[in-house]
């Protein structure tokens, strides 16, 4: 049975990077048909850990990430946080005491910084002397009788190499020589990252650890304690990190001024920023930064796009295949084919992939979808015919589902919406086109029916009638129904509104210009 396990911090986001692990961690379990664990690493948390891990809960619940053991749902072998499992820690910590893999010791911090000192001025590599190494009880009492206070180290190996078979990166060798005697328990009786890592994945019967690249220089010494302590080594397969926008360097969620330079991501914050603006949503760095889920959910992307690109940021089945369902992901999902170097976080592809994805959804789920953002724009009362009506109009121009609210004028009053100065002296304020734009109003209003094809039919007429083209009275229309110079196409535009808003409109904007 495959186990696999995503082991966040509660840090109060859920990272790009972060849920790029999670998922393929989760995918290579599903793939597998074994068990997705969420284990909380919050040894070292300070702070409100429930209200840090919400935002890593929900981003994963919505993307569907899915867990079978973890927070909210207990499992087998809970609890499923470290900072409930200090007893499981610290009896790990006695047992290798006992068997002689570490040891308590009393060297003061200054002390280990000199030895460390006198080895950098002799351009050696630093190695602990053990001197304040306790190998007895008695050892312990003297150190302790001196005022001194005692760390547990593991004794770690002084030779040899350590030889891994990692599942993306290959062979891997590590010089035992190059690591120190780590301290795995505190002075006050707390452990350390490391260990309860290692005790965690035992205890939760783990069997391959695939996570961020980073955690590789970390592997030894958990093989070390691994092997110490009698436990099942699981297998390890280190992703390579999600890199910057152009480049090779980790993505952080701290340098949105660097990426906002360029023009690609710069787009995306700016396309959502104003989708956040209409519905309240927060839109400083902090709350509103695409290095994080939250970002994507705010503003209506679909989670299979999401989840359909992360999987393609290092992951690929052949050269050529893009398109996944979460299905799809599943059913086709290898380590084998995740690359060993860094992927950059292309916005331009991440767009793409939204695209696709909302296209493809029927009507009525693109309903679904677009509703809510009109509800919290203020427009409780937008018909249902009215949003699909808009949605059928705008095509692939709608491509989030946040993307309605650009096409507000068909969901405000009549005499609510503002008029765009520019555009209005643009169009309107000439005399060719405020006349000719009274009477189209004429014929408006004589129209029956008032669809596409009659429209289409009655500005063709009205244009031979008066001997002008089109042009010449399309964008006066278009200002004075909609308040702007862009949108859907006019006559579509005309026939969503219907006779009566489009009447009501033309007269305010003759108002507005002077003419009644
Ligand atoms: N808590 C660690 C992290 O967030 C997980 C380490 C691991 O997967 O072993 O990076």
């Amino acid at each position: 049975m495959v186990r696999t396990r995503f082991a966040p911090s509660p840090t109060g986001y859920l990272h790009i990077g972060g849920v790029r692990t999670a998922l393929f961690c989760w995918l290579f379990a599903r793939k597998h048909g074994g068990q997705f664990i969420l284990r909380i690493d919050d040894t070292d948390q300070e702070r409100n850990v429930e209200a840090a891990l919400a935002p890593i809960l929900e981003g994963l619940k919505w993307l569907g990430i899915d867990w079978d053991e973890g927070p909210g749902i207990g499992g087998p072998h809970a609890p499923y946080y470290q900072s409930q499992r200090a007893d499981r820690y610290r009896a790990a910590v006695e047992k290798l005491i006992a068997s002689g893999h570490a040891y308590r010791d009393y060297a003061t911090t200054g002390e280990i910084q000199a030895e460390r000192e006198a080895a950098q001025a002799e351009k050696s590599s630093f190695v602990y002397s053990r001197r304040f190494m306790a190998e007895t009880p008695d050892d312990c009492k003297r150190f302790e009788a001196e005022g001194r206070q005692g760390v547990v180290r593991l004794k770690m190996p002084r030779e040899g190499v350590l030889v891994l078979n990692d599942l993306i990166r290959g062979e891997v060798q590590f010089d035992w020589a190059r690591e120190q005697d780590h301290v795995i328990q505190r002075t006050d009786g707390s452990c350390l990252y490391h260990l309860a890592n290692v005790v965690d994945d035992e205890d939760f019967e783990i069997t391959h650890v695939i996570r961020a690249e980073e955690h590789l220089s970390n592997t030894p010494r958990q093989v070390f304690m691994i092997q110490a302590l009698g436990y099942r080594l699981p297998q390890y397969a280190h992703l390579p990190f999600v890199a910057e926008p152009g480049s090779k360097t980790k993505l952080s969620k701290r340098k949105l001024d660097k990426y906002l330079k360029n023009k690609d991501f710069a787009d995306l914050v700016e396309r959502g920023r104003k989708i956040a603006e209409r519905i309240g949503h927060p839109t400083e760095a902090d709350a509103f930064n695409p290095v994080i889920v939250d970002f994507y959910e705010s503003v209506g992307y679909l989670p299979e796009a999401i989840v359909n690109y992360l999987a393609l940021l290092g992951w690929s089945l052949d050269d050529k295949t893009e398109h996944f369902t979460i299905q799809n992901l599943i059913d086709n999902f290898s380590l084998e084919r995740v690359g060993k170097s860094p992927a950059s976080f292309d916005c331009q592809k991440l767009w793409a992939f939204e695209d696709r994805h909302f296209q493809l959804l029927p009507l009525r789920k693109k309903l679904e979808l677009a509703a809510p953002f009109l509800r919290k724009a203020g427009f409780a009362n937008a018909s249902k015919e009215r949003i699909q009506a808009v949605l059928l109009a705008a095509g692939d121009r709608i491509k989030v589902a946040g993307d309605i609210l650009a096409f507000d004028e068909f969901f405000l009053r009549d005499g609510a919406f503002p008029y765009d100065e520019k555009s209005l002296e643009k169009h309107l304020k000439k005399d060719e086109a405020w006349e000719l734009l009274k009477k189209f109003r004429d014929r408006l209003a004589a129209a029956d029916p008032f669809d596409v094809p009659a429209l289409e039919k009655l500005m063709h007429d009205f244009t031979a009638a008066e001997n002008i083209k089109t042009n010449q009275i399309i964008h006066a229309l278009r200002v004075a129904v909609t308040g702007k110079s862009v949108g859907l196409g006019l006559f579509d535009t005309l026939a969503i509104l219907g006779k009566a808003a489009c009447l009501a409109r033309i007269e305010r904007a003759l108002g507005m210009i002077g003419i009644c």
